[in-house]
């Protein structure tokens, strides 16, 4: 692992005007990620400024809806009981999530902006536009089964691993975050970007800025929901897809829907075009499995990950089905 100066705050202001000053340093919260690319030489800050002891960890009731700090433990949200009973879907996608020892140690802000697991991102010896601007991808011409089959670029094909990030997007979740320009709230549809000409910037974050909390509504999505996972093994992995769904139901007729896919974009997936084609519809798979078509609609798939285009409407259409008796 290269060198490093480590630099520990106790204030957001003082760390934001460490970071966006130096354009090589990074702030360092769980490192569950972080780590791993320092130790691989993906990524070499110079600089790490640790934000654990800044006072980001609360899970509160705030205006009509739930604030969670940026550095409340994936662990400690999954097992709030605010969140259990107002967001449940949002539990289970953390639930999802790595392991027990992982979602310990990980923070809300460091889920949010974990990079992807494209395994050439982390191989030295490939190129990689994400890595190294310029290089190449590839992925393109490679082996990509772990794919995007949504959003991709000439640049980049990649998708964004994190599973809490599904179910924010899908719960219109609101990012709060500080910098040197002031404060900001970034609409979680709009915090991860799409690859474009520029796959090496995940978010829309500018340099300096810090994630200080998410904003959740309250809403109606308290009884039935799901975040259907698949996977190559039972716990410990990333999705090859996902899909959170959370409906609002009344005499069996949709009344509200909200739906995500993750594992099949470089962003988490909203699926709006579905979620209204199941509004005012019966909460019965053939319902659902029209909203699945729909939500299909543009998908382009790669040499190795066809398979997605099969398992993405099928993942959909079961994490409806199990919200909808939940
Ligand atoms: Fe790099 Fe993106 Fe290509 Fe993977 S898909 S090799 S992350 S540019």
């Amino acid at each position: 692992m290269n060198q490093f100066q480590y630099v520990r705050a106790t204030k957001p202001q003082a760390a934001i005007d460490v970071v966006a000053k130096d354009p090589t340093a990074k702030f360092i919260a769980g490192g569950t990620n972080l780590v791993d690319l320092m130790k691989r030489g993906v990524m070499t800050p110079q600089k790490l400024v640790d934000i654990n002891r800044l006072p980001l960890n609360k899970i509160e009731t705030q205006n009509n809806g739930l604030r969670i700090g940026a550095l409340a433990l994936n662990s400690a949200v999954a097992n709030d009981a605010q969140v259990r009973a107002k967001q449940p879907l949002l539990a289970l996608a953390l639930s999802a999530g790595a392991s027990p020892q992982l979602r310990n140690m990980a923070t809300v802000g460091g889920n949010m902006l974990q990079r992807t697991r494209c395994t050439y991102f982390y191989d030295l010896t490939m190129p990689c536009n994400k890595r190294e601007p310029g290089t190449g991808c590839a992925a393109l011409e490679g082996i990509n089964r772990m794919h995007a089959i949504f959003g991709a670029s000439d640049k980049c094909i990649a998708v964004h691993p994190s599973d809490m990030s599904v179910a924010l997007v899908a719960l219109d979740a609101t990012a709060l975050v500080s910098g040197p320009k002031g404060d900001r709230r970034i609409p979680f549809g709009d915090f991860h970007r799409l690859p474009g000409d520029t796959p090496e910037r995940d978010s829309n974050l500018e340099a300096g800025e810090l994630i200080t909390a998410v904003d959740i509504p309250d809403g109606p999505f308290t009884k039935h929901v799901h975040y259907q996972k698949v996977r190559e093994r039972a716990s410990y992995a990333f999705a090859l897809v996902s899909a959170a769904a959370a409906l609002d139901i009344e005499n069996n007729t949709i009344k509200a829907a909200r739906l995500a896919l993750g594992g099949v974009a470089h962003k988490p997936w909203r699926l709006t075009t579905a979620e209204q084609a199941l509004v005012g519809q019966p909460a019965t798979e053939a319902s659902f499995r029209r909203a699945a078509e729909v939500a299909m609609q543009g998908a382009k798939a790669f040499k190795y990950n066809a398979y997605k285009l099969r398992l993405a409407p099928n993942a959909l259409v079961q994490a409806l089905k199990t919200a909808s008796a939940a």
